[in-house]
């Protein structure tokens, strides 16, 4: 069995991995790293939660300790490029992580927050930046960044960042990068379109696929409970009463119903946190930090807002409501039965979401045992407490009321107008995606299966 003295990196990078306990690389590590110390490009298939932020960070920490030089002004030597805020900051607090015995500096620079101090933070360039697309190309449009430097270059979910409307954007950074540079592109799947953009980025790669420790077969337990729309909330309670949870993530689909499940599950005395793209950065790296911390079992999420996260001990994963597209169930219930241990998924059909568990099962190759009702689920129903009324935050504040009423009786919920529409430009997990409800196609893929935005020193 291989350990990472065979990998022979830096002797800093191996005092923190003794740090974090790592004692075995993972698949994606154990293919990856050898690869990427030799300089060679790599295209990468697997997804959060398999080990990959180590097994790209750990060989290119090394070669930048093995060749030293200091970043020149407004400038980085290596660039991760991620969709969501939630991910950057995660992926630099393991960059930090990993280099916390050397000198390395870390900047992460994402939208939905003030600029001035990403462009302070740049000024004197930095060794390791984790960017999105759209503040990244703010910044370089402000000539606050330049790429000509960048030696190592990562692209990672570039699924959900196609999914994310990114594209252009990402065409653009291509072009401003220095023809040489090794580059390192990530996927949870592999669809034509993410092979086409693979090819732009990456030069003779070696191809590296992984199945998650976890796949959707083997550690979780999936099960469905056919109900009707409006009575998914008594279910998601007596589900709540009943079960053992540690912590659970409630998916549902757009961020409007986040709030709502999270208002219904208030009435009823359960504390839950909601995390979509409509909260400020601040609610969100709270829910966030509320979650991780134990202070709350239930975080309700969007797709895009959960993408990436990376919080142990998940027990839990609650399918309010189903995706449309199968890889998106596979990546939320990706987020409970991390690390060997077991997890459970269950998921609420109403009648019209029935072809997309079809779907769903067809692609994963597997089927959800059924959970009946609770015997007791009329009355349940009957006596379930009205939601409490959404908190000032939620976007109404300052709205004109006659507008509210006119949205209440719309059944639309309190947030900006427009807000469930189109992708957004700074990464700020803008859920473009979400709520549109357009069916794609993927083929099957066997492989689909953790602070601040300031510069640091890490030494
Ligand atoms: P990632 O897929 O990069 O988001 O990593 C998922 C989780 O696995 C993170 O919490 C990492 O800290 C952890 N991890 C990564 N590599 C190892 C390893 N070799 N041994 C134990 N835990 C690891």
């Amino acid at each position: 069995m291989k350990t990472f003295n065979d990998f022979d990196l830096h002797a800093d990078i191996n005092r923190a991995l003794a740090a974090k306990k790592y004692s075995q690389p993972t698949p994606i590590q154990l293919q990856a790293i050898p690869v990427l110390k030799q300089g060679r490009d790599l295209c990468g298939i697997a997804q959060t939660g398999t080990g990959k932020t180590a097994a790209f960070s750990l060989p290119a920490i090394h070669h930048l300790l093995t060749y030293p030089h200091r970043a020149n002004p407004r400038g980085c030597r290596m660039l991760v490029l991620s969709p969501t805020r939630e991910l950057a900051a995660q992926i630099a607090q393991s960059c930090r992580d990993y280099g916390r015995f050397t000198e390395l500096s870390v900047a992460t620079v994402f939208g939905g927050v003030p600029i001035n101090r990403q462009i302070r933070d740049l000024a004197q360039g930095v060794d390791i930046l984790v960017a999105t697309p759209g503040r990244l190309l703010d910044l370089i449009d402000q000539r606050a960044l330049r790429l000509d430097d960048v030696e190592i270059f990562v692209l990672d979910e570039a699924d959900q960042m196609m999914d994310m409307g990114f594209i252009h954007s990402l065409r653009r950074i291509a072009r401003l990068l220095p023809s040489r540079r090794q580059n390192l592109f990530f996927s949870a799947t592999m669809p034509k379109e993410i092979a086409g953009l693979a090819d732009q980025f990456l030069n003779d790669p070696v191809t590296v696929s992984v199945t998650p420790q976890a796949t959707t077969a083997e550690k979780i337990r999936q099960f469905a409970t056919f109900v009707e729309q409006k009575e998914k909330q008594a279910l998601l309670t007596s589900v709540i009463q009943r079960e053992d949870i540690d912590r659970a993530l409630i998916f549902t689909r757009t961020k409007h119903g986040a709030d709502r499940v999270v208002r219904h599950l208030a009435g009823a005395k359960i504390k839950a946190m909601a995390i979509h793209g409509n909260k400020s950065q601040a609610q969100r790296t709270q829910a966030l930090q509320a979650f991780r911390s134990g202070e709350i079992k239930l975080l309700v999420a969007t797709d895009i807002a959960a993408r990436g996260i990376d919080v142990s001990g998940v027990s839990h994963v609650i399918n309010f409501e189903i995706p449309n597209v199968p890889e998106q169930y596979v990546h939320r219930i990706g987020r409970t039965a991390r690390a060997g241990a077991e997890g459970k998924a269950i998921s609420f059909i109403a009648p019209d979401e029935r072809p997309y568990m079809r779907d769903i099962e067809r692609v994963t190759r597997t089927r959800a045992e059924p959970m009946p009702l609770p015997d007791n689920f009329g009355e349940l129903v009957r006596s379930l407490p009205r939601p409490v009324q959404p908190p000032r935050d939620t976007g109404s504040k300052g709205r004109n009321p006659q507008r509210q009423r006119e949205d209440a009786m719309r059944g639309r919920g309190p947030g900006k107008p427009g807000g469930d529409r189109g992708p957004r430009r700074d990464g700020a997990a803008g859920e473009g995606a979400e709520g549109q409800r357009k069916r794609r196609f993927r083929p099957r893929n066997k492989s689909v299966g953790a602070h601040k935005g300031a510069v640091k020193r890490v030494g």
